[in-house]
């Protein structure tokens, strides 16, 4: 039933609110379990903090430190099935840990890492081991009063394109995704929910509130309910510069802080330098790293490299907000980065579920376990847990080397360089575009077949969707290929 105020509202079993990947997870998990699903995202795809992050999907080797070893487990496991179900924007990375006996003793080490090691099973990721500097590549890298360090498995992940992916998969399964489409508000009546989007009223059994940074305004404004302030916004940046030594292994470097900050190899040429952790109380649209981050980060990395970074070499740089779940830790560092969901079902509101916190490694897990929380109030079966073991899109192969070989068999007019890219960032999925003619190039590859396939599939509205989310190709194309595309995209939409 839908009452009078909403009877020309589109009745649907859950409202998402929020296409970061929290939303995007839940939408994928709801769809493939039979509930039609609508997902309403303001802006663009991961268009906030799911595109800011570190891109590990990670145990969090720090969080022992705070004994989050429910966290660390959870995600640890996370590491291989997300690496099994989508192989071609997830891989291993091997992680460079300098001992500065001074800063955590090698005891601690070894304990984090034996825990690191044992805490789930490991099939794919190599065990953590003691290197010698003098025997191993990072050496040349380090200043020559490092001696010893450790080394330890964790994955890459390219975190924008598993937004899209579980996006794309939830609408393979019915979900509607609706991108640049607000929530204005939402009330209960009639044991429904009522709301107001930007795309026309949803009429909705449930809803679903992943709305990052503004997970709190979206009870407080759209909702009007009362919230505690249960959300803890810290700021965290990254720098990138050009590609600062050769080896294909990334540095986890201890600050004299107690923090931690990554040297990861990046986009080919480049070396991705992050994060930091500052308190931020302003509206988080508007995001951007300061001079002192970026002073924080160079020496954080000059302290160890052999040759210094200055803010001189920042070729580009981003930051994001995480929206953590307030525990009251005085530190920003020390606020727990584990989930909470909580779901209001009483008789006046049907089952409303607000996600506060979470990681992009264990986004698949709190999907699961939004709906076997959702699924009982709403007065349904749970059912099993699925998303593990179904392969994002394009995901359907095992070894990223040989389905390149066989891809490239397929389309060998495509240069070796490009081939790569496309694998990487679609997978299997990159067959449907691929071939001889791929129309214009509109600048560094980006041809006219490529974004008429993200156009269609991947909800691309402006180059800016294209060059910095869909891709970080923004890093590499040449001047002019932006206003190209916003161009074509534009011809694409008047001819429908
Ligand atoms: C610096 C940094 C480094 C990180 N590194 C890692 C890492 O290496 N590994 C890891 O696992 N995690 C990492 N994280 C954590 C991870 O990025 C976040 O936990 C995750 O991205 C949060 O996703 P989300 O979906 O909750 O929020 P978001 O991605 O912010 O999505 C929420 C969405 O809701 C939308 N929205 C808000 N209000 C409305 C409305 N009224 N109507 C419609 N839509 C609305 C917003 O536009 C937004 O897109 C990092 C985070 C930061 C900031």
């Amino acid at each position: 039933m839908v009452t009078q105020a909403g009877s020309n509202a589109e009745l649907t079993d859950l409202l998402i609110v929020g296409g970061g990947v929290n939303g995007a997870a839940i939408a994928r998990d709801a769809a493939g379990r039979g509930l039609s699903v609508q997902l309403v995202e303001q802006h663009d795809l991961a268009q906030h903090t799911s595109s800011a992050s570190t891109k590990l999907i990670h145990g969090g080797l720090r969080y022992l430190e705070y004994y989050e070893f429910r966290l660390v487990r959870e995600a640890l496991i996370e590491r291989e099935k997300l690496l099994g179900i989508a192989p071609h924007i997830i891989w291993p990375l091997e992680f460079v840990l300098p001992h500065e006996k001074h800063l955590r003793p090698a005891w601690m080490i070894r304990a984090g890492l034996f825990l690191y090691d044992h805490l789930a099973k490991r099939k794919a990721l190599p065990a953590s081991r003691a290197i010698s500097f003098a025997a191993h590549p990072a050496g040349g890298v380090l200043q020559p009063s490092y001696k010893r360090g450790f080394t330890y498995a964790d994955c890459w992940v390219e975190d924008s394109r598993l937004v899209v992916l579980n996006a794309m998969d939830a609408a393979e399964r019915g979900a509607q995704i609706n991108t640049r489409c607000k929530l204005l508000s939402a009330r209960p009546e009639g044991g429904l929910w009522l709301a107001r989007t930007e795309a026309g009223p949803i009429a909705a059994r449930a809803m679903v509130n992943a709305a990052g940074p503004w997970v709190a305004e979206v009870l407080s404004r759209k909702l009007g309910r009362n919230t505690e302030n249960n959300v803890r916004m810290i700021k965290g940046s990254h720098i990138v510069t050009k590609r600062l030594y050769e080896g294909e292994e990334a540095f986890i470097l201890q600050n004299p802080d107690g923090r931690i900050v990554f040297v990861i190899p990046y986009e080919r040429n480049f070396s991705l330098i992050g994060t930091t952790d500052v308190p931020f109380d302003a509206d988080p649209d508007k995001v951007e790293i300061s001079p002192e981050e970026t002073a924080y980060l160079c020496a954080a990395v000059s302290r160890y490299f052999r040759k210094p970074v200055t803010p001189a070499d920042v070729v580009w740089s981003y930051a994001g907000v995480r929206p953590l779940y307030d525990d009251n830790a005085t530190e920003a560092k020390a606020v727990t980065r584990d989930y909470v969901l909580d779901l209001t079902h009483d008789e006046a509101t049907p089952p409303l579920l607000s996600v506060f916190g979470g990681k992009i490694t264990t986004s698949r897990k709190l999907a699961e376990h939004a709906l076997e929380k959702l699924l009982p109030a709403m007065g349904r079966p749970v059912g099993s847990s699925w998303t593990g073991d179904a392969v994002l899109p394009g995901g359907d192969f095992t070894d990223f080397n040989k389905y390149l070989t066989e891809f490239q068999g397929r389309f060998p007019s495509l240069p070796l360089d490009l081939a790569r890219r496309l694998v990487r960032a679609y997978g299997t999925r990159a067959e449907r575009f691929a071939g001889t003619n791929m129309g214009e190039d509109l600048g560094g590859g980006v041809s006219e077949a490529e974004l008429a396939y993200l156009a269609r599939h991947e909800w691309v509205r402006s180059a800016e969707d294209v060059l910095w989310r869909r891709s970080r190709l923004g890093l590499h194309v040449p001047e002019g290929t932006a206003a190209r595309i916003d161009d074509y995209l534009g011809q694409a939409v008047l001819s429908g």
